[in-house]
C-alpha cells in the first residue's frame, strides 16, 4: 500500500492510526486487541513508529510483521538518528521483504540514554535520510511537518524551507505534528504552498487522554494549548480519567469536524495505543456523514 497513491486516487478523506510498538510481552496482547478494535473502523492505513537510535528496531519490526500478517495496510517508520547507513539499509531491506511499500522518514531525537553513541556516518536531518533512501529504493515516502514550528527550528520560515527540501528529496506526503488550534494548521498549509510545497499535508490529531500526558507531550512536541482549553484542562486536574477522556473526545471531535468541513485531505490519529477515544471520535464523524 502506497500512501501517496491513496491521496492521488480518492476524493474522501484518508484516515490513519498511529501506534508505537508494545514495550514487552505483557503489553503485547493488549496492544493487538487495540489494533483489532481500531481496524474495525476501516482506516485507510495504520502506522508503526520507530525509536530513534534503533531503540525499538526489533519491536517495531515484529509489530509491523504481525500487522501485515493480519492483512492490515501498514506504514513503517524509520527514525534515522544515530544509525549507520548500513543499519538503515538493513532495517529497510527487512521492511521491503515484508511487503512494506511506504516508509515514513523522520530524523528522531537523541535517545535519553547516556550510553548511546551516534554512528559517525549517521545523518543529521530527515532530508538527508530521504535523499539516501530515494537513491536506493522505490518506497513511497512520507515526512513530518510542524504547524507551530519544530522545537529546534530557527524560525517557522526556515522550518518550511527544510520541509521543501524533504519534498525535493522524495517525500510524497506530510503528516503534521498535532495542534489544538486549526488556524495554525491552515496558516501553515498556506505558507507551505507559497513556498512550493505541493504534496498533501495531513493534520495530526492527538485526543487529550490525561492532563499529565497532555502537558508533558505539548512541552516536548512544541504544540500549544489555546487559553480556553488550558483553563478547561486545569479545572480537571483532579478529575477522574473518564471525565478527562470525555473532554478529549469532545474537543477532538469538534476539531476534526472543522478540519473536514474546511476540506483537509485526511486525518492522522495519534492513538497512543488506546482505542476508546479514537473509536468514539471516528464513529461520531461517520454518523454525521463527514467520514465514510
Ligand atoms: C507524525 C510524526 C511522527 C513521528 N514519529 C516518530 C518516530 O516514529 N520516532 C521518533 O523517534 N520520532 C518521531 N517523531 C518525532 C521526530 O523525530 C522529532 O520531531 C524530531 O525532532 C525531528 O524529526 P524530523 O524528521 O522532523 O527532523 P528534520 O526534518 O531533520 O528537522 C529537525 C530540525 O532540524 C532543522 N533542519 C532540518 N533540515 C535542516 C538542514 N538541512 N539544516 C539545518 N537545520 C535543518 C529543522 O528546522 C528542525 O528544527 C515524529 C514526529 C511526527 C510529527
Amino acid at each position: 500500500m502506497r500512501v501517496g497513491n491513496l491521496y492521488g486516487n480518492r476524493t474522501e478523506p484518508i484516515v490513519s492510526f498511529e501506534f508505537f510498538p508494545p514495550r514487552d510481552d505483557k503489553g503485547e496482547a493488549g496492544f493487538y486487541t487495540v489494533v483489532d478494535e481500531l481496524a474495525t473502523l476501516g482506516p485507510d492505513y495504520m502506522s508503526m513508529t520507530f525509536g530513534a537510535g534503533g531503540s525499538t528496531r526489533e519491536g517495531s519490526y515484529q509489530a509491523v510483521k504481525k500487522m501485515m500478517a493480519k492483512g492490515l495496510p501498514t506504514v513503517a517508520y524509520l527514525a534515522g538518528f544515530g544509525l549507520a547507513p548500513a543499519e538503515i539499509i538493513e532495517v529497510l531491506d527487512r521492511y521491503k521483504a515484508l511487503g512494506i511499500e511506504t516508509i515514513f522518514v523522520i530524523r528522531g531525537d537523541e535517545p535519553r540514554n547516556d550510553d548511546f553513541k551516534p554512528h559517525g556516518d549517521s545523518y543529521s536531518y530527515a532530508s538527508d535520510l530521504l535523499g539516501f533512501i530515494s537513491d536506493r529504493y522505490d518506497f513511497d515516502l512520507g515526512c513530518a511537518g510542524y504547524p507551530e514550528g519544530h522545537v529546534q527550528a530557527d524560525s517557522l520560515e526556515k522550518d518550511i524551507e527544510y520541509l521543501k527540501l524533504k519534498q525535493d528529496r522524495g517525500a510524497g506526503y506530510v503528516v503534521a505534528q498535532y495542534f489544538y488550534d486549526n488556524d495554525y494548521f491552515f496558516s501553515y498549509v498556506d505558507r507551505c504552498r507559497t513556498s512550493g510545497i505541493t504534496v498533501p499535508i495531513i493534520p495530526g490529531i492527538m485526543p487529550i487522554y490525561t492532563v499529565k500526558l497532555t502537558n508533558m507531550l505539548c512541552k516536548l512536541c512544541g504544540s500549544s494549548l489555546p487559553t480556553g482549553l488550558k483553563e478547561r484542562l486545569d479545572s480537571l486536574a483532579s478529575a477522574d480519567a473518564k471525565t478527562v477522556a470525555a473532554l478529549g473526545v469532545e474537543v477532538a471531535f469538534e476539531q476534526c469536524k472543522d478540519l473536514l468541513v474546511r476540506g483537509v485531505d485526511g486525518l492522522h490519529f495519534y492513538t497512543m495505543n488506546r482505542s476508546g477515544s479514537v473509536t468514539r471520535i471516528v464513529q461520531g464523524l461517520k454518523k454525521q456523514g463527514l467520514l465514510k
